[in-house]
């Protein structure tokens, strides 16, 4: 069992005095705090953070984090409390031992093995210092060592985890005896009868093996002497468990597994000299083809670099052969721990600079710093900066964008729950469904039937799955709102007249309708005539006889060759681009009115003009600021009433004065009143204001006409009235 002397003389070597007095009052406190707790070992429960700091002084880390590793299970299981550790270590520690708690509570258990690579991603991120990381792989490392205490359960729940979470993150900050330590502990206890049997194996042959051993490595050094290269050479056996996955892989036996010792030569150079080296085994011994990788020039994603060859050995068989430099393998041994060793000055300032761009590269540290200090104070990174992991109730690992909501949350789920989303509850508390999702956030989803998504929700939905899914709402919501629309209207016109639109839906006169404006379907017309593209009157107009028709022939023949206009129809909104724009019937407003917009719930907007009387009336907060950007031409409806003398062939001259002006009439209706004097009330077509202004310039140029005047009807729409309740 470790003592406390044994960690602070080790500490000694590389700390001072202040650290190591710090360390020995974390040592008191952890005791005092864990007093009568035992292990399931039947040791004190004080072991376990002394052997976890004895790792972290082994790997050469700060004060705080061996602080850390003796305290670091104090929150979680006895009744000390973070600000008592505040108050006795200092802010740097409490930091770190509140990552540490809160990584405590993730629990990766038997999840899907597609699953493992996003609670490494989550852990990482979570660690937001690269010291939480490490000292929870020692916490790993040392409950590994002692799982023979566990309930057979648990060591399966542990190993498992410990095999597909905690090993590949050793492997990702390149601690190779971590991680070869926790793959051969997991081995054990999953495979315990392959283990076992291969652990016989090896120990079988273990005379056999030590003497090839001494035999290729004696070579090896009288080579490199020759050549007066100047480095070590060592041969061992490899790991279980990668002997298990070659003959898995492979499948083969153990006994077709030749090469169970790898060499390594670590120079005590540069890496030019690793290719003489090379090229001396080569010489040597004759290369397997296609075994030979080049990880100096092609470092691994941990940064690991060395030559890998593999040859046929003096005895005829294939014998593995690994060549670094110091260097190279001070960073394959202990990855991103072997910093804290350049710390020291042992290697030249050149060494340690490169050492930090690995690091940086390592986990895409943008900020420029070039005192290794600074750098190492700046350790606080954040590994993963634009991805937020939380779990489902089920336990399930989402990856998000930072800064994603519960509506990202629930359209991940399903297109349902995100439509029907009424509200989240994060860690079991309600939130807003605005909240921004935390690393290791539990979120449920609150729904309800019938309820549907709001154009708000864009302001907080981040991920292009909620967004395309709630503007593919909103549209289709507005294009049924628009059919239904459309029918009442038609409906009600053509009740007017006496027609039945059932049996009108049959005739040919609808088919060629619809041919005209290039539609399929009455449904389409009805959502024309319900976003108001296309004219009502002129669609009941078909349907009458002749006489009855009059003036509408005249108005219509350019209207039912002009395209659809666009559904924004030279309105914009700051920040929403595909808005469906409907104009209201009360004001007719033109560009050249200064204008505002009235959001209606999943039926886009309408538009008044800002002086019209209904705004008044209307809920603030649904108003928006909106300006006329004309990419092009468009008309509008406009409403006039001209009077004028009663005379013989005045519609004629209305007309013509307005087919002088480009105008279309969509609708007319005269009164004539007993004192001969005639009301025509028109709605016309006109591109803007100026156009509408011309308009009854032309007009007011007639004789007979005695005023013109632009009508602000003032009468709600339909589906107004319906919003306005
Ligand atoms: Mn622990």
């Amino acid at each position: 069992m470790i003592r406390i002397t044994d960690i602070l003389d080790k500490a000694g070597e590389y700390l001072t005095p202040a650290d190591l007095e710090m360390i020995e009052k974390a040592y008191i406190f952890s005791a005092s705090v864990h007093k009568g707790q035992v292990r399931l070992s039947g040791e004190p429960y004080l072991t376990h953070p002394m052997e976890v700091a004895g790792i972290l002084v082994d790997l050469k880390l700060d004060s705080a984090a061996i602080v850390t590793g003796l305290l670091h299970d104090t929150v979680e299981d006895t009744l000390a409390t973070p600000d008592q550790i505040e108050e006795s270590f200092g802010r740097d520690v409490v930091f770190l031992v509140n990552g540490l708690t809160k990584l405590s509570k993730i629990t990766f258990g038997s999840r899907e093995e597609r699953q493992a690579e996003n609670f490494r991603k989550m852990i990482m991120a979570m660690s937001s210092d690269i010291r939480i990381l490490l000292i929870k792989l020692a916490d790993r490392i040392h409950n590994m060592r002692t799982l023979e205490f566990q309930t057979p359960e648990n060591q399966q729940f542990i190993a498992g985890e410990t095999l597909d979470v905690y090993a590949p993150l050793a492997n990702r900050l390149g601690i190779y005896w971590m991680e070869v330590e926790l793959e051969d502990l997991a081995f054990r206890y999953l495979h315990p009868e392959h283990y076992y049997e291969l652990s016989t194996q090896i120990a079988k042959r273990k005379d056999e093996r030590e003497k090839y051993t001494e035999e290729v490595e004696a070579i090896l050094r009288k080579e490199l002497k020759k050549s007066g290269l100047k480095g070590e050479v060592e041969g061992r056996a490899k790991h279980f468990y990668s002997i298990f996955k070659k003959m898995k892989e492979q499948h083969i036996n153990f006994d077709e597994v030749y090469d169970l010792t790898a060499f390594r030569i670590i120079l005590d150079s540069r890496e030019k000299e690793c290719y003489e080296a090379l090229s001396i085994i080569h010489s040597l011994w004759k290369p397997v083809r296609g075994r030979f990788k080049d990880y100096i020039a092609m470092p691994k994603a941990n940064n690991y670099q060395s030559l890998h060859t593999t040859v046929i050995g003096p005895h005829a068989e294939r014998m593995e052969v690994q060549i670094r430099t110091m260097a190279m393998h001070e960073w394959a041994e202990k990855g991103i721990a072997a910093h804290w060793r350049y710390k020291e000055g042992g290697l030249s300032r050149e060494d340690e600079n490169e050492q930090i761009n690995k690091l940086r590269d390592l986990f895409e540290i943008q900020q420029d710093l070039n005192d290794p200090r600074e750098f190492m104070d700046n350790l606080k990174i954040s590994l993963f900066p634009d991805e937020v992991y939380v779990f489902t109730p089920h336990g399930d690992v989402k990856s998000f964008p930072k800064g994603a909501t519960p509506v990202d949350f629930a359209y991940s789920i399903h297109t349902d729950i995100g439509n029907q989303c009424t509200g989240a509850k994060v860690n079991r508390n309600i939130v807003p469904l605005k909240y921004k999702l935390q690393n290791g956030d539990t979120v449920e989803i609150i729904t309800r039937k019938g309820h549907h998504p709001s154009r708000d929700w864009l302001r907080y939905a981040v991920t292009s799955r909620a967004t395309s899914k709630i503007r593919s709402w909103v549209k289709t919501e507005g294009r049924k709102m628009s059919i239904s629309l459309g029918r009442d209207i038609l409906e009600k016109e053509f009740k007017k007249y006496n027609l039945n639109l059932n049996q009108i839906v049959k005739s040919d006169e609808s088919k060629k309708i619809c041919e005209e404006y290039s539609i399929a379907t009455l449904d389409d017309l009805a959502a024309n005539i319900g976003y108001g593209k296309v004219s009502v009157r002129h669609i009941v107009g078909r349907f009458l006889p002749k006489k009855k028709r009059g003036f509408l022939d005249i108005v219509s023949e350019k209207l039912k060759r002009k395209p659809a206009a666009p559904l924004s129809r030279g309105v914009s909104l700051t920040g929403i681009d595909d808005v469906m724009v409907r104009f209201a019937g009360c004001c007719d407003p033109l560009p050249g009115d200064s204008i505002i917009g009235y959001i209606s719930r999943g039926r886009g907007m309408t538009v008044h003009t800002a002086d019209c009387s209904m705004i008044k009336d209307m809920d603030t907060a649904r108003l928006v600021d909106v300006q006329w950007n004309l990419k092009e031409k468009h008309t509008y409806p406009a409403h006039i009433r001209v009077n004028c003398k009663d005379k013989k062939g005045l519609l004629a001259e209305i007309t013509s004065a307005m087919l002088a002006k480009d105008v279309n009439i969509n609708h007319a209706e005269i009164d004539t009143t007993p004192g001969k004097s005639a009301i025509c009330n028109l709605e016309i077509e006109v591109n803007d204001l100026k156009h509408f202004k011309e308009v009854v310039y032309e007009l007011k140029k007639l004789k007979s006409v005695l005023s013109v005047e632009r009508i602000k009807r003032a009468i709600p729409d339909p589906i107004e009235k319906e919003v306005l309740g």
